[in-house]
């Protein structure tokens, strides 16, 4: 069975993002990128199925631009067989980035598709229900637990009120969450072993897909910055406080 995993190169999570001076996006110059952390839980979840004789073939799939190779090597660090660049210096919105996905899909015919829950820099989460829907294939999002069979897949999805379990027909696609798998480290003989993977380069234009952006940012803005907070003595001066400053009481 063969699994196609979306890994998308964003901010690192460490780093504190800063708007650019003219307000239109945030500054991505010199700013340390890494694979979005929901797609390295993805790609985990796959490799964890190839290990335990389910899935046979992990291709790994960024559409981007040409730096997104470094993500992708990292995806085949982890266990993943071959790669796919999507190659675009341009803007690619969720829409661009599921038709992208559903071209690749039918050309890669994978049983399973895995895809992040949200990716951290536009924090989205739209990616893997619109690929879904344009597939027409059925979708167990925010997954924690992925149990797969011959021509099913039980997916276990956190949601508000607690967990529920969704039965799918395969092929079928899944956004992973949080709590699906820890990834793991990544040892040097293994970066050393990605280099020699495959890893392919195609172009939206290739893939017959128009990728213009749909929505125009307007303005990118840092949020309000928050007073220092006080420190009060007792309850009465808190009480007192809340009534005739802040007027919430
Ligand atoms: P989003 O809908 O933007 O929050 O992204 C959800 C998921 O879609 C991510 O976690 C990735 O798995 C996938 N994705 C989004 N954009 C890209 C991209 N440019 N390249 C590869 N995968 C992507």
């Amino acid at each position: 069975m063969k699994v196609l995993v979306a890994v998308k190169r964003v901010v690192d999570y460490n780093v504190k993002v800063r708007v650019k001076a003219d307000g239109t996006d945030v500054d991505v110059a010199n700013v340390k990128m890494s694979m979005n952390p929901f797609d390295e839980i993805a790609v985990e979840e796959a490799v964890r199925l190839k290990e335990a004789g389910k899935a046979s073939e992990i291709v790994v799939v960024s559409m981007g631009v040409k730096q997104c190779e470094e993500t992708l090597r990292t995806a085949l660090a982890m266990g993943a067989d071959r790669a796919l660049l999507v190659e675009t210096d341009a803007e690619l919105q969720p829409l661009a980035v599921a038709k992208l996905l559903k071209a690749v899909a039918e050309k890669e015919q994978p049983q399973l598709v895995i895809v992040g829950k949200q990716a951290i820099d536009d924090d989205a989460n739209q990616t893997g229900q619109m690929t879904a829907a344009l597939l027409g294939w059925p979708q167990g999002t925010f997954a924690s637990k992925v149990d797969l069979a011959a021509e099913t897949a039980d997916i276990t999805r956190e949601i508000d009120g607690g967990l529920e379990t969704v039965k799918l027909r395969l092929p079928a696609l899944v956004t992973a969450d949080l709590r699906l798998n820890e990834p793991r480290f990544i040892k040097l003989p293994n970066i050393m072993a990605a280099k020699k993977k495959p890893l392919d380069k195609t172009t939206p234009a290739d893939l017959g897909v128009d990728v213009t952006p749909r929505l125009k940012t307007l303005k990118v803005a840092e949020p309000a910055k928050r007073s220092a907070g006080i420190k009060v003595a007792n309850a009465a001066e808190l009480v007192a406080k809340l009534k005739n400053e802040a007027k919430v009481l």
